[in-house]
C-alpha cells in the first residue's frame, strides 16, 4: 500500500511534542511546511513559542535523573527498539524525506536505514560506557574516574539529512543518560517528528526527548541556552559561530558539526573509471547536499581529459525529477534560494572562463531543480572552490608535475572530509597529510555510524559515531580516594 501525506502528517503529530505530549504552540501559531518538488504545502506545524522552548527544556530537565538512573541495558533495549521500529516504518520516513527535502527515493531511504543504524550502534555503546580505578603514580590515593551524563542537551539540526542528523545526536545523548531537546529545521520538521513518536512508541520515558520547532531559531535557541548543558550543532559555520559565542557565556558544552569544503584529489596513477565511480558518490549522494560532498576536484593534468570526460558523460545520464518518481536519480533542492545560490555560483565561475560539459544552466519549470554540472578549466583560486556549493555541480581544477595537490586541497578554512584516489602508496601518503577530520581512500563514501565522524579547522568540534560519540555526552568525573 503506497504512503500518502496524510499517513505523514498523522505520525508526525503536531510537530511540537513535550513530556510525551503532542500539543500546540502556546499561542496556537502554526507555520507551512513545502515540498521544494511541487511548491505545494505539505503540512501545517505547531511553531513554538519561547514559552514552548522553555517548557521543553523544563520536561527534559524533569526526566533527566531518572534516565539517567536507568540500567545501561533497560537504556539499551529501548535505544535497539527504536533501530526496530524505525526499520519498519522506513518507507514512511522515507516518504517524509522525500516530500519535505526533496532528495531523490533512492537516497531518502538511503538515509532512513543510516539514520536507524545510529540507535543500533549506540545501543550496543550504551552498555560499554568505561570508568578507571588505579593507583596514583605517587602511590598516596586510588584514582577513581566514573563516567556521568552532561546533562539536558539541546540538539540543532540541519534539513540536508532530517532523519540521520536527529538520530546521530538523540542515540549517543539517551545512551549516555542524558535527556534531549531536538529543534530541527524549520524545511524538515515532519522527518523529525516521526522519529520522535517512533522514539516514543520505543518507551522512551516521557520528557527524555522533546521537540520543538520555532521557525525563528535565534531567540529560541538562546532562552534554551539559558538552561541547557550541552549544544550539539548541525549547521552552517556562520550560525555555529553564533551559538558558540553564546555558549562562551554559560561555558557550555559544545559539540559542532559545520560546513564543509571536500577535495577530492585524482593522482595519476589512479584507476580512473573506479574514480569517476567514487567521484559520483561523493558529489552526487543527497543531490550534493552534503558537508561530506566534493565541492572540488582537483585532477592531474595527464588525467584530467579523460576524467573530466566520463564523469561528465555519468552526470549527464542522471534522470532528474521528483523524488516521489523512484525511478529518478537526483531530486530538488531544499528551497528555491537555495537553487537560486546554485546557479548563481555557476554562472560566476562560467563568466570567469569555466565551461560547462554537462548541465550548467537554470531550468525553467517549476520546482528547485537544477541539473548535474561537471565545471573544467576551474581556476584553483576561482569563489566556487571556496564556497560550499550544496548542489549537484563539481568544479573540475587541473594540476600538473610541480604542484602538490594536498597544498590546493589544504588551502581552506574547512577541514571535514577529503578523498583522494591514486595508488594505496600514493594515496596513503597524501591521507597522512591532509587537513581534515576524514580522508576517503580510493572511496566515495565514508560515513558510518561505527566511525568518529567530524573535522578539523572551521568544520567543527568534537565527533559523532564511533567510539567517541557518547563521550560527546559524558563527563569524566575524577575521585580521589585516599588510602583504599
Ligand atoms: P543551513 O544553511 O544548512 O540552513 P543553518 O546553520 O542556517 O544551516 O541551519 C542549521 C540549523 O540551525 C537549523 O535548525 C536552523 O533553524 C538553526 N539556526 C539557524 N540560525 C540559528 C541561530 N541564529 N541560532 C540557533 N539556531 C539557528
Amino acid at each position: 500500500m503506497s504512503i500518502t501525506v496524510g499517513d505523514i502528517q498523522t505520525m508526525a503529530g503536531t510537530g511540537l511534542h513535550i513530556a510525551g505530549t503532542w500539543r500546540q504552540s502556546a499561542n496556537g501559531a502554526q507555520f507551512a511546511v513545502d515540498d521544494p518538488a511541487t511548491g505545494e504545502t505539505l503540512a501545517q506545524v505547531a511553531d513554538a513559542t519561547e514559552q514552548d522552548c522553555l517548557d521543553a527544556v523544563t520536561a527534559a530537565s524533569d526526566a533527566l535523573d531518572g534516565w539517567a538512573h536507568t540500567p545501561p541495558r533497560q537504556r539499551s533495549e529501548v535505544l535497539r527498539r527504536c533501530f526496530d521500529l524505525m526499520n519498519e516504518h522506513r518507507d514512511l520516513i522515507a516518504t517524509a524525506i522525500v516530500h519535505e527535502n526533496g532528495k531523490s527515493w533512492a537516497d531518502a531511504q538511503a538515509e532512513a536505514g543510516y539514520a536507524a543504524e545510529f540507535f543500533r550502534w549506540f545501543a550496543e555503546e550504551t552498555v560499554r560506557i568505561g570508568g578507571e580505578y588505579r593507583l596514583a603514580p605517587g602511590g598516596d590515593k586510588r584514582i577513581l574516574v566514573e563516567q556521568r551524563p552532561v546533562g539536558v542537551a539541546l540538539l540543532i539540526t540541519p534539513w540536508n539529512f532530517p532523519a540521520a542528523m536527529a538520530t546521530r545526536k538523540i542515540a549517543p545523548a539517551l545512551a549516555a543518560g542524558c535527556s534531549v531537546v531536538l529543534k530541527p529545521a524549520p524545511q524538515t520538521p515532519l522527518t523529525a517528528a516521526i522519529v520522535v513518536e517512533l522514539i516514543h512508541r520505543a518507551g522512551v520515558p516521557a520528557g527524555v526527548v522533546n521537540l520543538v520547532s520555532p521557525s525563528d531559531a535565534g531567540p529560541a535557541v538562546s532562552a534554551m541556552l539559558e538552561r541547557v548543558e550541552k549544544v550539539s550543532f548541525t549547521g552552517s559555520t556562520a550560525v555555529g559561530k553564533i551559538l558558540l559565542r553564546q555558549c562562551a557565556d554559560r561555558v557550555i558544552n559544545a559539540s559542532m558539526e559545520l560546513g564543509g569544503n571536500a577535495p577530492f584529489i585524482v593522482l595519476p596513477d589512479a584507476d580512473i573509471p573506479a574514480a569517476v565511480e567514487g567521484a559520483m558518490q561523493a558529489k552526487m549522494r543527497n543531490g550534493g547536499a552534503a558537508c561530506t560532498a566534493a565541492n572540488r576536484f582537483i585532477v592531474h593534468e595527464s588525467v584530467y581529459a579523460q576524467f573530466s570526460e566520463l564523469f561528465a558523460q555519468r552526470m549527464g545520464e542522471l534522470t532528474m525529477g521528483p523524488g516521489t518518481t523512484h525511478s529518478n536519480n537526483v531530486g530538488a533542492l531544499v528551497s528555491d534560494d537555495e537553487r537560486d545560490k546554485v546557479a548563481d555560483l555557476v554562472a560566476g565561475a562560467r563568466s570567469r572562463g569555466a565551461g560547462a560539459l554537462t548541465g550548467g544552466e537554470r531550468p525553467t519549470g517549476d520546482g528547485a531543480f537544477y541539473p548535474p554540472t561537471v565545471l573544467t578549466d576551474v581556476a584553483a583560486d576561482d569563489p566556487i572552490t571556496q564556497n560550499e556549493i550544496f548542489g549537484p555541480v563539481a568544479p573540475v581544477i587541473k594540476y600538473g608535475d610541480g604542484t602538490d595537490p594536498v597544498q590546493i586541497a589544504n588551502n581552506t578554512r574547512s577541514g571535514l572530509i577529503a578523498y583522494v584516489y591514486g595508488s594505496t602508496d600514493a594515496a596513503m601518503q597524501m591521507a597522512h597529510r591532509l587537513q581534515a577530520g576524514m580522508v576517503a581512500v580510493n572511496r566515495g563514501v565514508l560515513s558510518d555510524p561505527a566511525a568518529p565522524f567530524g573535522g578539523v579547522k572551521e568544520s567543527g568540534l568534537g565527533r559523532e559515531g564511533g567510539h567517541e560519540g557518547i563521550g560527546e555526552f559524558l563527563e569524566p568525573i575524577y575521585i580521589a580516594v585516599d588510602s583504599w
